[in-house]
């Protein structure tokens, strides 16, 4: 079979075990299949030191030009870090660099399988959480308020006049005290990545937010974000059959458990946070979440959720077997080389990407797995090591490839 051809991608390497599986996935899942072209940048650890961190600033701008990047799991640097690797600093999160770059959202969605059946048996489709990653407590200042006071919200303009002053409490003894912010320009460029989002995936959208309590802070991303429906997006909604709903985030959270998914949920970042954490909970595991970054000015950066599996790297070092899940960085791939092939029409590469992400699935479904899917599949589930379980993928993928190939390239 020829390979398909491509438009290149921004690929950013990563550390420890995901990096294992990164080079196993390239050569077992794509270049077999795929002529590969990707602009390379190295964003483990020893190279963003060596480089002062300047590969991560290369590879967000590498993502912006060419539209689209896959990104492996990368360390984020702590103290212990700083030891282990003999950094010369505590460099920024990856993650944090190329999303205040590109400005972009995050949306994480759950990979369902047969196999693991969600906790709340209802949901059968995948509910995608975009979460706000601007502002909110996140960027909030707070103290303690040593005993009695008047505390005040006080805004000055640029001209030094003072336009608001409003009493917060009158405190009659100790108590704590926080302020909040956000920015009409960062709200915007959430709604429009969301309902670009909904569109790109056809599916419907939800926000929420307490807008009943909050009547200033909450109102406005409710009435920003139904401005900007009705001017820019309402007839592309109803031309694409899906819709637009906001409603209260406790109704939200009721209707959502009681739904069977198949939805992206809109929140603010605290509720985003939360909420994410429950949702990829519920629908079973953090190695079958994937997670994307869209920018406002339509790039994506596509990505596994979880870290680099640093316990299983350490027993890998040592010569050690391990059955790490390589499905969320073979969906990040996959999610990357759709994106490609949507923006160049592209269709072999497209549905390349669509029958491997269908054959991930059905090597699951047919009972070969890692460890961490065994034991959610029930008591004494056997499961393979991640180079078995790759090589079981290419198996089942040569197969599908071999009946599918006309539908591949669109002969037949
Ligand atoms: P982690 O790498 O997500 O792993 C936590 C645990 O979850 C693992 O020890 C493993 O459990 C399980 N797990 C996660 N992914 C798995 C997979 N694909 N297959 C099987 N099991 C999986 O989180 P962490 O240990 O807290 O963080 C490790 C490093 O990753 C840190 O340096 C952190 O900075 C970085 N990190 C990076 C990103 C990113 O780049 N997006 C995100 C989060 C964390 P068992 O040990 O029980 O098998
Ligand atoms: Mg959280």
């Amino acid at each position: 079979m020829k390979k398909i051809s491509m438009n290149p991608i921004a690929e950013l390497d990563g550390d420890e075990m995901t990096r294992i599986l990164w080079q196993m996935i390239k050569e077992e899942l794509l270049l077999p299949f795929v002529d590969l072209r990707t602009e390379y940048y190295d964003l483990g650890l020893p190279n963003r030191d060596k480089t002062d961190d300047q590969v991560t600033i290369e590879a967000a701008n590498a993502i912006s030009r060419l539209q689209v990047g896959v990104k492996c799991a990368t360390i984020t640097p702590n103290q212990q870090r700083v030891e282990e690797y003999g950094l010369k600093d505590m460099w920024k999160s990856p993650n944090a660099t190329i999303r205040a770059m590109l400005d972009g959202t995050v949306f994480r969605a759950p990979i369902v399988t047969k196999t693991i059946k969600p906790y709340i048996p209802n949901w059968k489709n995948p509910i995608t959480i975009a979460r706000h990653a601007y502002g909110d407590i996140y960027k909030a200042v707070e103290y303690r308020v040593p005993g009695p006071g008047k505390a005040e919200l006080v805004f000055t303009g640029e001209d030094g006049r003072e336009t608001y002053r409003q009493t917060v409490f009158d405190f009659t003894s100790p108590g704590i005290l926080q302020g909040q912010h956000n920015r009409d320009d960062s709200i915007c460029h959430f709604a429009r990545n969301c309902f670009s989002y909904a569109l790109n995936t056809k599916q419907d959208l939800w926000f929420s937010t307490k807008d009943t309590i909050s009547k200033q802070y909450d109102q406005t991303f409710k009435m920003i974000f139904q401005d900007i429906f009705d001017r820019e997006y309402k007839t592309q909604f109803e031309s694409a059959g899906i819709s637009y709903f906001y409603t209260l985030i406790d109704d939200a959270v009721a209707r959502a458990v009681r739904s069977e998914g198949g939805f992206i949920w809109a929140l603010k970042n605290y509720d985003g946070d939360v909420m994410s954490d429950m949702v990829s909970t519920a629908f079973g595991s953090l190695a079958m979440m994937t997670s994307v970054l869209v920018s406002p000015s339509g790039c994506y950066e596509f990505e596994a959720a979880h870290g680099t599996i640093t316990r299983h790297y350490y027993a890998y070092r040592e010569g050690k077997e391990t059955s790490s899940n390589p499905i969320a960085t073979i969906f990040a791939w996959t999610g990357a080389l759709r994106q490609r092939g949507l923006l160049d029409g592209n269709t072999p590469l497209y549905r390349f990407a669509n029958l491997l992400e269908t054959v991930c699935i059905e090597t699951v479904d047919s009972g070969v797995m890692t460890k961490d899917l065994a034991v959610l599949a029930g008591p004494n589930h056997t499961y393979v090591n991640s180079l078995n379980f790759l090589q079981a993928i290419r198996q089942n993928l040569t197969t599908a490839l071999e009946t599918s190939s006309e539908d591949l390239w669109g002969n037949s």
